[in-house]
This record gives C-alpha cells, structure tokens and sequence, in this order.
C-alpha cells in the first residue's frame, strides 16, 4: 500500500494523522509526506528570520518523518499564508500523484472553516492545500488530456481509490491509534519551533476523546471517501 500525505505546512499531517501514518508503516506501507508551503511565518520569536524558519522546519518535519517511517518528504515551498488553491498547485500535485501512485491520499478537510465549539479558524492555507488536493484527486490526475505534458516525463494518468480528509468533528472513520501515540508525541515534540508542553497535552486529550467514541485510548478522526474504479 502506498499512501501519500498532502498538507500546508511542516507539523500540519504530524499533529492530525501521524498516529495513523505510523501505524500504516508498521502495516508495510509506503508512505510519502508532500508540504505545500515553506511555513515561514509560524514563529513569534523576535529574533526569528523568515530565512532561518523556512530551514529549521524542514528539517523538524524531516525528522518527525524519520521517526515516523515516512519514505520522503517533498516540498513545494509555496510562501506560508498565501497558499492558493491554483491551477499551479493543483499540477504540482498531480504530478506528484502520477509519480507515487498513492491507494490513499490523506489531506485536510476543505470544508472545514472553523470550530465554534472549540474557537478557532481553520488557517487558510490548510483550506487550500486541501482543496487542491481534492481536485487534483479528482478529475486532475485521472484524465489523459489534462496536463498532457506530463506524459513526457512518462507521469500517466493515475486514479486514487481512497481519501482520507482529517477531521476532528465529525469523523466518519476513525483509527486506533493507542499503539503508535508514542510515535505521534515523538514526532510532534521534533517540531521545536511549533511545539509546548500544552500543545502535546491538548493533541493527547483530543485523541482520546475521539478514541472514546469506539473504545480505542487514543484515536484519529478522517473523513473517508471511497472513489469508483
Ligand atoms: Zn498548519
């Protein structure tokens, strides 16, 4: 099985479905991490250059992915909160699609906005990342006569089975991730830059309060869509 993750920023797939990434390598998977901007704006630091950001997450997200098994990580280095759900990124993906020829996509909600109950706004790069995902799933990397030249580079049409959308509020899978949450704190504690003590607490508490719904200790929450043939 292979399967591709596909986010805004480095930490985006570590804090919603590295849990469930480390459990798929465990099960054999092959699996690929694609970062779609440079995340050079998460940082209050004063002292912080965009310059010296960029570099430092990248290599937490490389690190989190070793821990994790993750096969590679890429980047397209799209400046952080101006992520746009273009035709350019929406190519990038596909070819990145044809290239690995994912069974699953995993990719965040589109959808999803904001969170009255817990009171926040979805950031709006995630928002794009994900419906460029989508598109780029459908009908993009599908069809032959889009973006044909990439036929050149011997990228042919390739159809994706399964998406996994995260999704924390109204999950319709969710995965049991007791067994690999160590991986997931360990990934997500690479992310020096992101990460507190406070923030690994509450990504502990949301898991387990989604692993309550099926019994599991600790779960992660997806919207899967089963895609035609
Ligand atoms: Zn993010």
């Amino acid at each position: 099985m292979v399967v591709l993750g596909v986010a805004a920023h480095p930490d985006d797939l570590d804090f919603s479905a590295s849990g469930t990434f480390a459990k798929w390598v465990k099960e054999g998977a092959s699996c690929y991490y694609l970062i779609c901007t440079d995340g050079c704006k998460g940082s209050d630091d004063p002292k912080m250059t965009e310059q010296k950001l960029i570099a430092l997450r990248k290599a937490e997200q490389r690190t989190a992915a070793k821990i994790l098994g993750i096969k590679e990580v890429f980047f397209l280095n799209h400046k952080d909160t101006q992520l746009v759900a273009d035709l350019t990124l929406k190519k990038e993906i596909v070819r990145l699609i044809r290239k690995v020829k994912p069974d699953i996509v995993v990719t965040l909600d589109p959808t999803f906005v904001y969170s009255v109950e817990r009171g926040f706004i979805n950031h709006t790069d995630h928002r794009a990342a994900g419906l460029a995902a989508l598109d780029a799933v459908f009908p993009l990397a599908r069809d032959r006569l889009t973006f044909k030249e990439l036929e050149k580079e011997a990228l042919s049409p390739y159809k994706v089975s399964t998406l996994y959308l995260t999704n924390f509020d109204h999950p319709t899978e969710i995965i049991d991730i007791s067994d690999t949450l160590e991986l997931k704190l360990q990934a997500l504690e690479a992310h020096t830059t992101q990460i507190s003590k406070q923030a690994l607490e509450r990504v502990k508490k949301w898991n387990r309060i989604l692993g309550k719904k099926r019994g599991y200790k600790y779960a992660e929450g997806f919207v899967k869509l089963t895609l035609p043939a």
